[in-house]
């Protein structure tokens, strides 16, 4: 297999993904690696790092989907990056294998650290049409189809006199009753009333959001009653919310099931199924000579240096979703791990970046610790739940909590110049109104230019004319 040719000779720092852990770590040792005669790389398969927690934003119009990425180049102009996907990596002759983002011929690059960094992808079960029928929410680009699917189903809807069909086009299901799965329904429910208002020929009472959660109760990052409460106020927006319920069959039908007897519960059709329940390490990572732990994460110390049964693996680091990092304040998950979130991320990769620095003039390294600072969710405009650990636990709901979330979020994405997009997005939001404006053929841009460019079939041979027929006589009465 071919070897990259520039740069051979020049240490490197391998980054394995352009994610919030990606990103943060290119930024912070980018200059200083630079300097000592190194490069740091960044292999992604994507030219940006999508700011995850805007993805309901986008889906429900609030923010444009380019302001809630990051560009690589932009931002990481000292880094050399790659478009491509890395497909193994075999630390002991320390070379990984990436794949080119448009299929060209893979090829080895060798390195001297290497930082894994690809994160999690959406978790699903073998559902039946599930793969068929369903969308996630973990890119930009199923957020900004969400948001063009609501705007055109209720379009379609419009004109259509077949009341099953309508009824199907007119619901929308999220399955996963966590962070995403409720941002998403509220952000969808938010923008759907509002197209609705703008069209005469839909009612408000036709149009049906049904959430599906496999739990007793949603969003474990809150406290219960603030769950309870989100309930309530999902239903108070018209959302059905289905708990201890599952979704059996996505064939044609959705088939729900009560859980845990499995009992039927509802069947019925839809248009758009979003799937929203959990995520998993990056498969990837399985192409690979590290440890892993049950879950299917890379095996980390609180260092962030990778170790296995055998001890420290040198030069290998993770970090984030796909890195199962101990949480030595004891509030994480039962295995004792941190919760994979971008709170953690974001704070994984600054500590990373600062050990794996220091390994190199063998300096002491500290353990990563963070204690959780709560969570802020937004429902769509002014309607949200917080849960804030800053001087004790603050509860906040309603347009306090939103204000919050927009206030947190806002100043959290990476880059001051994509901070100014995002809040300049919301103020015009506020000023102008929802942008519901639906945009059409993005998945056939050519068609119209086709259509321009085909020659014009020859008109067929024009028929006989018609004999003409014989005039009426003119009376009297008529004139
Ligand atoms: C809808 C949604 C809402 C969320 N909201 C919140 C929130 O409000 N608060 C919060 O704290 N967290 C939130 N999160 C979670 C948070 O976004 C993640 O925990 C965080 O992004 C993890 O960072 P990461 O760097 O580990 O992975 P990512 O940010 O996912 O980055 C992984 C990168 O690796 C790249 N990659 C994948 N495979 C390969 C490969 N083979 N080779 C090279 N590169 C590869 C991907 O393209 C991607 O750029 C949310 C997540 C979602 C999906």
């Amino acid at each position: 297999m071919a070897t990259t040719p520039e740069l051979i000779d020049r240490p490197r720092v391998l980054v394995v993904g352009g994610g919030y852990v990606g990103l943060y770590v290119a930024l912070k040792l980018q200059k200083k690696i630079a300097n000592a005669g190194g490069i740091v790389t960044v292999v992604d398969p994507l030219p940006y790092m999508t700011y995850q927690p805007f993805l309901p934003e986008v889906a429900g119009g609030n923010i444009e989907a380019r302001h809630a990425v990051v560009s690589h180049r932009q931002h990481l102009k000292q880094t050399e990056l790659i478009q491509g996907r890395v497909t193994g990596i075999d630390h002991q002759n320390r070379t990984a294998v990436v794949a080119p983002a448009d299929g060209g011929d893979p090829f080895e690059i060798p390195y001297f650290d290497v930082v894994v960094a690809a994160g999690a992808i959406t978790r699903t079960f073998p559902i039946k049409g599930l793969a068929d029928e369903g969308i996630g929410l973990k890119t930009i680009e199923e957020a900004v189809a969400l948001r063009n699917k609501v705007l055109e189903r209720i379009e379609v809807a419009s004109t259509m006199t077949d009341a099953a069909e309508r009824a199907k086009a007119l619901t929308f299901v999220v399955v996963g009753g966590g962070f995403a799965g409720i941002e998403c329904i509220t952000e969808m429910e938010d923008l759907a009333r509002a197209a609705v208002k703008n069209n005469s020929r839909i009612r408000q009472e036709e149009v049906r959001f049904v959430l599906v959660e496999a739990m007793g109760r949603i969003m474990p990052e809150v406290t219960a009653t603030q769950a309870e409460w989100v309930v309530g106020h999902l239903r108070s927006r018209g959302i059905e919310v289905l708990l201890n319920t599952s979704l059996d069959n996505a064939e044609g039908t959705l088939k729900l099931i009560n859980l845990p007897d499995k009992t039927p519960a509802q069947e019925f059709e839809a248009d758009t199924l979003v799937w929203t329940a959990g995520v998993q390490a990056n498969p990837m990572i399985r192409s690979t000579d590290f440890p892993l732990e049950p879950r299917g994460r890379v095996r980390v110390l609180p260092d962030l240096r990778i170790a296995g049964d055998e001890g420290i693996i040198d030069n290998a680091w993770a970090a984030g979703d796909i890195a199962a990092v101990p949480d030595l304040t004891g509030s994480g998950l039962p295995d004792g791990t941190c919760v994979p979130n971008a709170q953690h991320a974001l704070r994984q990769a600054k500590r990373l970046a600062k050990n794996l620095w220091a390994s190199r003039w063998d300096k002491p390294m500290s353990d990563y610790k963070h204690k959780n600072l709560g969570a802020v969710a937004g429902f769509g405009e002014w309607k949200g739940v917080a849960n804030i650990n800053i001087l004790g636990r603050i509860g906040l709901k309603g347009g306090l909590a939103w204000l919050a979330h927009r206030g947190y979020h806002g100043l959290a994405i990476p880059t001051g110049e994509r901070k100014v997009r995002v809040i300049f997005n919301w103020l015009l939001g506020m000023i102008m109104g929802r942008d519901t404006t639906q945009l059409l053929d993005l998945d056939n841009p050519r068609g119209a230019f086709v259509a321009a460019a085909t020659p014009a079939p020859k008109p067929a041979a024009a028929p006989a004319p018609a004999a003409e027929p014989a005039k009426a006589p003119v009376t009297a009465d008529a004139k």
